[in-house]
């Protein structure tokens, strides 16, 4: 069995299909949705764990390429800069997998990594810019 945690991200045109129903009924795939902001007026993403055999999971992955469907893979690592990080908590709002977490009574912003599905939404949450991806191949910062 072939496993992945995609990225999806939906232009609006798209996200008034539900395209990723398909996923189950033309390619005998297994999806988990971990987190999910999808409306028909804006643009939308979703973070889902894909499983099948892989031959199945490339056609999907083509078919949501196919319908407009931005699909992006865990190929990076995001990473938190703990000089620049406030423990404002702001990230832990947007983090749909709950790996950006406040841990109480301290009030302090936890990182999990194990958790993070690499969706890019505390980059653009964060007020001081701690928040980074790094390729995993050459470790450079990328956003
Ligand atoms: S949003 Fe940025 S500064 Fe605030 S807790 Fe998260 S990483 Fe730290
Ligand atoms: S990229 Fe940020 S918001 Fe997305 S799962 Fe990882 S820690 Fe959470």
């Amino acid at each position: 069995m072939y496993s992945k945690i995609l990225i999806l991200y939906f232009p609006p045109v798209v996200a008034q299909n539900a395209v990723v129903c398909y996923l189950t009924k033309k390619f005998d795939l297994i999806f988990n949705i971990l987190g999910a902001r999808v409306s028909n007026k804006k643009d939308g993403y979703m973070v889902l764990e894909l499983r099948g055999t892989k031959s199945n999971y490339q056609k999907g992955v083509s078919f949501l390429k196919d319908q407009g469907v931005r699909v992006s893979t865990a190929e990076q690592e995001i990473w938190r800069d703990m000089e620049k990080c406030t423990h404002c908590g702001a990230c832990t709002a947007v983090c749909p997998t709950g790996a950006l977490s406040i841990k109480r009574p301290e009030m302090e912003v936890i990182f999990d990594q194990e958790k993070c599905s690499v969706c890019e939404l505390c980059i653009f949450t964060c007020p001081t810019r701690a928040m980074g991806l790094y390729s995993k191949n050459t470790d450079e910062m990328m956003v």
